[in-house]
Formats: structure tokens, C-alpha cells, sequence
């Protein structure tokens, strides 16, 4: 890890981690969080779908959250002397536990693999939505992206991740690590200061359940069979010597870029130093080419699917797919009746149409 990291706490007890970058000019203490908050909440309830076999969380006590507040009240800016937001002093990156968590604050008390499979499927089941939520703010700037950031930045951004998720795949009861980043205000986003989020779930997600099940059709080698399909396809984005970027054959989305390692790694913490970098440089440029496109920010969600603690996760490999909906300058696509009821997508354009206009402006 390129960054320096500090840990503290909330004044509610909640974890926060301070990730400088290398070259970083901040002082090494830092201040305390003066603010009084009331206990954390209890955790919530998550409920079985017999029909989906699907896990829904029910985050009864979100509602009260800021909905694009103006900088002088953001939450996710530096404390100042007038506002104490929730992050006490200054920094580069910060990462601090959720207030108000979709999983957690709870933890198992031991760590069972099995806490979330249900074979028969029971009507009425409901279970502790445990497991652990946590903001990633990536500046102390109110305006701009992760794709204004600078490389070095954009590397501890990265570190942090991976930091992360080493901790928290350790935490019992914690199947699955997503790092992820929800993009413009078109897309539900209610913070305008650029931030991610990890979500840690007490369970195998329905889109790790589907890549299980496709391994177990395809065989072990599905991830580097896909790797080796895309390189030098017209699809084909960005070849390095570590990482290939590219758009995949079935697209779903508008727009719509995986990155893939070369070696068959199951998460970000698995990546060596020169991985590491030459991944900042790769999804750096991937960032910005999404925000070339169109002269206005295009919304998008991003995320590392990692391998879940699960049996066969060593046959995952970790994956960083970006998706936006944005079909033109001024239209999304919005997930009808085929999508949304029937999950079966219908794509706006050939994924070698897309692949064509972001090569344009890498
Ligand atoms: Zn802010």
C-alpha cells in the first residue's frame, strides 16, 4: 500500500479510517469528532423470498437521509468551524462506517457459511440483516469525480479498497465484499460530493449465484476463457500488460465496460504493487473515457465483483464492470417490462458500437 493509513472512531463509536495519499502534506494527528449522536440503530431485517430464492433487505431507517445538501452542510466534506460533518478533520480519502447500514452494525457471532441458505425455502423467514456498510469519500472537494481525481489519488483510492476489504472479509458472518460508486443524480444518487460505498452481505448475491452457476456449465476456466474471447476482439478496449478492458459481447447496458486481471485473482487484495498500478492507470482512463462520450457527466454505477467466502470462490475472479444507462446525450434507458419483470434485456446497440465511441476518446 502506497497510502498511509490512520484509524479513529465517531463520537457514536462507528469505525473511520484516514488513507493519505503518498505524498501527502497532511499532519499525522488528527481531531476528534466533537459531535453528540444518538446510538447507532438496531440492525435491520432481511426477509426470504421463497419464490426467488433472494434475500431482501428491509433498511427501515434510511428515509431520514440527506437528499443533496449545498456544500456548507455536506456531510462527506471536511468538518469545518461552523459545520461538523462526518468526517472530523481534514483528508485525502476518508472511509467511515455507514450511520444508517442496509447490513450491520451487527455482526455473527460466529462465522457460519451457511447463515443464509434455506434448501426448502420456508414461507415467512426473516434473519438479522447483518454485515457491514461503509462510505469511501474520495476528495475532501465538494465538486468534481473519481474521474477528475489525480492518479495518485485515484491509487490510494484503491489502496483503501483493498484494505478494506481484507478486514472486512474477515468479520464474521461476511460472505461478500462490494466496493462500489453510484454515479449522478439521474440514478438516485443524494450526495453530490464524489464517494463510494462498500457493502458487505451475510450471503451469496443472486448475481454471484448466477456466475456459480455458470461456472459449474461453462467449467473453472469460464473467467480466463472470457478474458482470451474478448483480447483482440473488436470490443477490445485497453491491453495491458496486467489488465484488459473491454466492452463484453452481451452487453446489457448502453454503455457497459469490464476490466479483467490477467491472473486469476479473487480480489482486490490479492493484487501485487505493480498490478496495483497499473490498475490505476487502466480504470483511471476508463473513468474519463465514460465522461468524454457526451459534454455532461454521464451517470453510471461501478463496482469490483470479488470472490465470495464461499465453497468454489476460488473460481471467481475478481471484476470491475461499469454500467450507465445513458443511450444519448439526453435519454436513458429505463428498465421496462422485459427488464424489470422478466429480466431478459434488450440491448439499445451492437456492444461494438459502444466499444468503437469510447476507443474514440480514450
Ligand atoms: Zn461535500
Amino acid at each position: 500500500m502506497t497510502a498511509k493509513k490512520t484509524s479513529a472512531k465517531l463520537a457514536d463509536g462507528r469505525d473511520l479510517f484516514y488513507f493519505d495519499d503518498a505524498d501527502s502534506q497532511l499532519p499525522a494527528d488528527r481531531k476528534a469528532d466533537a459531535r453528540n449522536l444518538d446510538a447507532r440503530p438496531a440492525v435491520a431485517e432481511m426477509r426470504l423470498d421463497a419464490l426467488s430464492g433472494d434475500w431482501i433487505s428491509v433498511a427501515a431507517s434510511r428515509h431520514g437521509r440527506a437528499f443533496l445538501p449545498p456544500a456548507s452542510e455536506c456531510p462527506l466534506c471536511p468538518s469545518t468551524d461552523t459545520f461538523l460533518s462526518e468526517v472530523p478533520d481534514r483528508f485525502d480519502v476518508a472511509v467511515f462506517e455507514n450511520k444508517n447500514p442496509s447490513f450491520g452494525p451487527d455482526l455473527a457471532e460466529v462465522d457460519d457459511k451457511n447463515y443464509w441458505v434455506e434448501p426448502n425455502l420456508p414461507l415467512g423467514l426473516t434473519k438479522p440483516s447483518i454485515g457491514r456498510c461503509e462510505v469511501v469519500v474520495f476528495s475532501p472537494e465538494h465538486e468534481g469525480s473519481l474521474a477528475s481525481q489525480s492518479e495518485t489519488r485515484i491509487r490510494t483510492i484503491l489502496d483503501a479498497l483493498a484494505d478494506r476489504t481484507d478486514a472486512i472479509m474477515r468479520m464474521p458472518g461476511v460472505r461478500t465484499v462490494f466496493p462500489f460508486e453510484n454515479r449522478g443524480q439521474e440514478i438516485g444518487v443524494t450526495l453530490h460530493h464524489p464517494h463510494g460505498q462498500i457493502y458487505a452481505y451475510p450471503y451469496v448475491t443472486p448475481t454471484q449465484e448466477k456466475v456459480f452457476a455458470s461456472i459449474s456449465r461453462h467449467g473453472q476456466s469460464l473467467f480466463q476463457d472470457i478474458l482470451e474471447f474478448e483480447q483482440g476482439s473488436e470490443r477490445e478496449l485497453i491491453r495491458g500488460e496486467h489488465f484488459t478492458a473491454f466492452v463484453p459481447f452481451a452487453a446489457r447496458w448502453p454503455i457497459e465496460v469490464s476490466i479483467l486481471p490477467h491472473r486469476h485473482v479473487q480480489n482486490l487484495t490479492d493484487l501485487s504493487g505493480d498490478e496495483l498500478a497499473e490498475l490505476t492507470s487502466v480504470y483511471s482512463r476508463v473513468l474519463r473515457a465514460v465522461d468524454a462520450i457526451y459534454e455532461t457527466p454521464t451517470p453510471y454505477v461501478a463496482g469490483w465483483h470479488q470472490a465470495p467466502n464461499f465453497d468454489g470462490g476460488e473460481n471467481f475472479r475478481l471484476q470491475f464492470k461499469l454500467t450507465s444507462p445513458r443511450r444519448a446525450a439526453d435519454k436513458l434507458k429505463f428498465l421496462a417490462g422485459s427488464e424489470s419483470a422478466m429480466g431478459a434485456f434488450i440491448a439499445d446497440f451492437p456492444p461494438e458500437t459502444t466499444a468503437a465511441r469510447l476507443r474514440e476518446v480514450l
